[in-house]
């Protein structure tokens, strides 16, 4: 059975740095170090257009917000990704999504990755990739847009989609968001599914949502 969502959704820590309650189901996007405002808007864009087309299913609709955090002091030279989920896991909001400019190498695959989702409605995003392998602003800008969705998945527990038109599907290269028009009918209904859970809305049993990826 997995725990935490409605534990973090419970209280949130203001700027002033005390907790208060917080009512209503939060999405918090936490930009690590030197995030682009435009970049940050179309994060938060992105978000808030794809919980649009889920309003029907969702009774209640999520508040997408943003906090700037400075990058860890320690960043160890592999798995970097170690010094940031402590960082998420207090920085409030039922689902917690951080994006860093910071690259993510994993020298067992060995490359870097682009999301890592973990410890339960936990996930984040490096642009590294992105911002190495793509040409113009305008398409960094989409396939972040792309990305945070996955990533999104990724806290949430999907599994990688086996349809390439879906943003779920698993992405080895940057041009594989190119492909992704949609998020499926399949992975739209897990999608209601967990975020119910992660949301804190009652539908049942959500035992079999737990699992950590990488891509
Ligand atoms: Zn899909």
């Amino acid at each position: 059975m997995i725990t935490g969502g409605g534990i973090r959704g419970s209280t949130m820590r203001g700027s002033d740095g005390i907790r208060y309650n917080q009512k209503h189901p939060g999405i918090t996007l936490v930009c690590f170090g030197r995030i682009e405002h435009d970049l940050k808007d179309e994060l938060l864009h992105s978000l808030s257009a794809f919980f649009d087309t889920l309003q029907e299913e969702l009774p209640v609709r999520p508040v997408c917000s943003c906090r700037f955090e400075p990058d860890p002091e320690k960043i160890p030279a592999q798995n970097q990704e170690t010094a940031y989920f402590p960082v998420l896991e207090i920085a409030g909001g039922n689902i917690i999504l951080g994006v860093t400019n910071t690259g993510f190498y994993d020298p067992s695959l060995p490359r870097y990755i682009f999301s890592y989702g973990r410890f339960n409605g936990l996930g984040l995003l490096s642009t590294y990739r992105f911002r190495n392998e793509t040409n113009t602003r305008r398409q960094y800008l989409e396939r972040m847009g792309k990305q945070i969705i996955k990533t999104l998945a990724m806290a949430c527990s999907l599994d990688a989609c086996p349809d390439k038109g879906c943003v779920v599907s698993y992405h080895r290269y940057v041009d594989d968001l190119d492909h992704n028009r949609y998020v499926c009918e399949s992975c739209r209904t897990e999608f209601i599914r967990s975020l119910k859970f992660f949301l804190d809305i009652p539908y049942g049993d959500a035992s079999n949502l737990l699992q950590t990826e990488g891509e």
